[in-house]
């Protein structure tokens, strides 16, 4: 429906008078006596409120609404108290009457109760609620939400706010902005799900970096580990094309912009993996015949300096490790200075302050990645529950719009 024409607002009288029995007058007896005269008043004062606007409309010579058969004009009021219909009113659910009017052209009978709240035909919950219960399950725990509504005189129950988060989780969805930077990160972190032993699915994240400082997010996709990368940049292929070029971060799978590749730059965010095949490059600048024996020692010395042991989470042992990997390339760029191999010196020794920085960072709780920042928003949330797959993913999708791309409720 179109909703209510603008008008200076109606004045609605409601009167309430109540007798309530209190046994004393603590400050726990009256909130607990308002508690229970709560229901309602919020019943009674919505009801009120819709009668009189029921009657403004009824009132206008084109109504906000119209018939089946195009009569938007005429109609007589069926009934102001009907059969009870039930709608969430944010606090808790109401049971509120509904409004009839019979069209005068045809004689077809209709509700105008949900026209107008502002809600879909059969809906009980109007988009401004579930998205506001929606946004609030996102942010905590389903238990601690009803936990901390139950305090506040609020009646609203688990099971409502899972739905709501589901819902407006539905009405979101992450793509590039054409008109914020042509630079983003893509990692994954690992969320866990009801049924799959230790950290089950991997949750994969694309941010992209604003012009104000700060990042948004722009995909986001739930799979298996090794899993497909597509679904995370599939909605922002057109908009990759708008940009002249974009710069990319990631060690996913990126192949479905392989197509780009003349407008994608990507860069393997382990800036280890990409420096032997860097040297490669500046060998045959050095003009170190390819595979020559030279050759072969270089490469396979930077192979083993720069490959990554994930499996190894001992702080001292990575201490170590990073000492021993210092020195061989030490070696090596001593080796490259004797021949005489210029560029790929001074390649090394460009590269040599920060190759081990990630490593070392993570050994101190330090990140550098902007990414790794988003990881522990959603991790902060997703840890505390097993989840479904869809659960994990609507749960996430409505935390990130929230923190990071300007979702409110
Ligand atoms: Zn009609």
């Amino acid at each position: 429906m179109g909703f209510l024409p603008q008008c200076e607002g109606i004045i609605v009288d409601f009167e309430c008078q109540f007798k309530v029995q209190l046994k004393d007058s603590r400050i726990s007896t009256i909130l607990a006596a308002f508690a229970m005269l709560l229901p309602q008043l919020l019943t009674d004062f919505f009801q009120k409120v819709l009668i009189g606007f029921g009657e403004y409309v009824m009132a206008l010579k084109k109504k906000p609404f119209a018939c089946k058969c195009g009569n938007d004009a005429d109609f007589i009021w069926k009934t102001r108290h009907g059969k009870k219909t039930k709608i969430h009113g944010f606090y808790r659910w109401l049971e509120l009457q509904q409004l009839q009017v019979q069209c005068k052209r045809c004689g077809s009978k209709m509700y105008i109760l949900r026209k107008l709240l502002g809600m879909e035909p059969k809906k009980r919950i109007a988009p401004e609620i579930y998205r506001k219960l929606g946004l609030l399950g996102s942010l905590t725990t389903f238990r601690v939400a009803e936990k901390i509504g139950c305090m506040f005189g609020w009646a609203v129950d688990k099971m409502t706010i899972w739905k709501a988060v589901q819902q407006t989780a539905s009405e979101i969805e992450f793509k590039l902005d054409a008109n914020e930077l042509p630079h983003g990160e893509a990692d994954g972190t690992g969320i866990g799900i009801k049924g799959i032993a230790k950290r089950g699915k991997e949750l994969k994240v694309f941010i992209q970096y604003k012009k104000g400082g700060g990042v948004r997010v722009a995909g986001l996709d739930l799979g298996n580990y090794n899993g497909s990368w597509n679904k995370l940049f599939q909605n922002s292929i057109e908009i990759f094309k708008g940009f002249s070029q974009f710069l990319l971060l990631t060690d996913g799978d990126s192949s479905i912009l392989d197509s780009l590749k003349d407008k994608v730059k990507i860069i393997f965010q382990r800036c280890l993996w990409h420096i032997p095949h860097q040297a490669k490059f500046s060998l045959w600048q050095d003009k170190v015949k390819h595979k020559s024996e030279d050759w072969l020692h270089i490469i396979a010395e930077l192979m083993e300096i720069c490959a990554i042991r994930p499996l190894v989470d001992c702080p001292q042992t990575i201490e170590m490790m990073v000492e021993s990997k210092r020195k061989r390339l030490d070696e090596i760029i001593s080796f490259c200075k004797e021949k005489q191999y210029s560029h790929t010196v001074s390649y090394l020794e460009n590269a040599q302050p920060d190759m081990f920085t990630a490593v070392e960072n993570r050994l101190n709780g330090k990140t550098t990645s902007k990414v790794e920042r988003v990881m522990r928003t959603v991790n902060m949330r997703a840890n505390v529950s097993k989840w479904s797959p869809s659960g994990a993913l609507n749960v996430t999708k409505v935390r990130l719009a929230y923190y990071y791309n300007g979702f409110d409720a």
